[in-house]
């Protein structure tokens, strides 16, 4: 599984069932012989997109949702958020509604407004981005931004109110969501500190703003619960997912909407007209029989308690390296980490760029064939969610070689 040629899932957080399953391609083989495409517009679609609409909506617990839209990637589930709000608030008569407010190191995309959303400055520079409705708050790294002696949910209340200073200043009465990955991802994987969405939640729902949990990465059971929301008791509006909704064997993506949105939407009474918004391939068959399957297999293998079960040893073993002298901090919790790596170990001191500390590592870990995302000296890990335990001991030793051979090139 952690060899370079089957699979990439290291890198992208994305081949949730690894890279050998006969049950996806079997799936897609099928629906490719009944019924190759037929589109989701007009009121019409097909039987696998309305199946795993059903079991999604069955599946996403931490409140209840009411429909879903399909789309081909993360960015256009994000993207389609915006549109899915916007049309809401005109529906409610409150067309002033239109900013989002997004944190610092999101990532949510690469089109114009799921990168605008973004909090990464490299998404933006050279493209005139971020959109002018998008507005960008506290990134939560305690161990980069807390300050001398702040707990972490003194951390948090700061930041929460951070938050609200900025909806005062802007007007709660123009802002229409929020927008948050339950465990940054692209950022360099970075959890919440105690406490956090539990105060963000508040202030977002004091000021009538509607909450978009992005779980692109999160969603079928990489912190070891079905989604992040269940993990962090988040109550989103609106949820995104995509990569692990078909094992990354197909591209497919989705929102999810309250019913409230999709009742507003859907009402007679909306006098907006339908809601002009849509892909060619929204719903494709043959991606919908995919996910079908692949949510199928999470849930015969029961995936969030697997990957309960298995991570504290991934997880400890890990972290039982960050008294490496060029680690600065190592995070994450279920199948999903980072390590940073820093100068006396303090997000102060960064390496040199020119000396590539991640890339070193990054290439010890592939010369050992195992595939790291390298972000800078940001190390990110996300391995299949069947990942094994003796394949967890593979990774640590890995690892720890890769690291041993880094930190030797690093004191040279
Ligand atoms: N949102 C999050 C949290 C992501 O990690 C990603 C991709 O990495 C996206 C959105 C964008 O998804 P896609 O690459 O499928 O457009």
């Amino acid at each position: 599984m952690f060899r370079v040629e089957p699979c990439l899932s290291h890198e992208l957080y994305a081949m949730s069932s690894g890279g050998n399953e006969a049950r996806l391609v079997k799936a897609a083989t099928e629906q490719f012989n009944k019924l190759p495409f037929y589109h989701s517009f007009w009121n019409r679609t097909t039987k696998p997109s309305l199946d795993l609409a059903k079991d999604m909506l069955s599946m996403f617990t931490a409140r209840e949702m009411g429909k879903v839209f399909f789309t081909n990637s993360g960015s256009e589930a994000n993207d389609s958020q915006v549109k899915l709000v916007w049309y809401y608030n005109n529906a409610l008569g409150k067309p002033q509604k239109k900013k989002f407010i997004a944190r610092s190191k999101s990532y949510h995309g690469s089109t114009l407004i799921s990168a605008s959303l973004s909090g990464l400055p490299a998404l933006h520079q050279k493209f005139d981005l971020p959109a002018p409705f998008v507005l960008h708050t506290d990134c939560p790294h305690y161990w980069r931004f807390h300050l001398p002696g702040e707990t972490e949910e003194e951390f948090a209340t700061r930041l929460a109110n951070n938050l609200e200073n900025l909806i005062l200043k802007e007007g709660p009465e123009t802002i229409a969501a929020f927008i948050a990955e339950p465990v940054m991802g692209a950022g360099g994987v970075i959890p919440p500190p105690k406490t956090y969405f539990e105060k963000i939640q508040a202030i977002v729902k004091k000021y009538d703003i509607l909450f978009i949990a992005d779980e692109v990465i999160t969603a079928f059971g990489r912190l070891g619960t079905m989604f992040g929301c269940d993990m962090y008791n988040i109550k989103p509006d609106l949820v995104s997912v995509a990569k692990a909704l078909s094992s990354a064997y197909v591209p497919i993506g989705a929102t999810l909407v309250s019913p409230e949105i999709s009742e507003v939407i859907h009402s007679q009474s909306n006098k907006l007209g339908s809601f002009a918004h849509g892909f060619t391939y929204s719903g494709h068959p043959v991606a919908c029989a995919v996910a079908i399957e692949a949510l199928k297999i999470y849930r015969e293998r029961n995936i969030p308690d697997h990957v309960k079960q298995i991570s504290p040893r991934f997880q400890d073993g890990i972290k039982a390296f960050a008294g490496s002298p060029i680690v600065g901090e190592i995070r994450g919790l279920g199948f999903i980490l980072g390590t940073e790596f820093a100068d006396n170990k303090s997000p102060n001191d960064p390496f040199p760029a020119e000396w590539g500390v991640g890339t070193i590592f990054g290439a010890e870990c592939q010369k050992r064939g195992m595939l790291v995302r390298v972000a800078g000296d940001n190390i990110m890990m996300s391995p299949p969610l069947t990942m094994t335990s003796d394949e967890v001991e593979e990774l640590v030793s890995i690892y720890s070689e890769a690291l041993k051979t880094t930190e030797e090139k690093v004191a040279e």
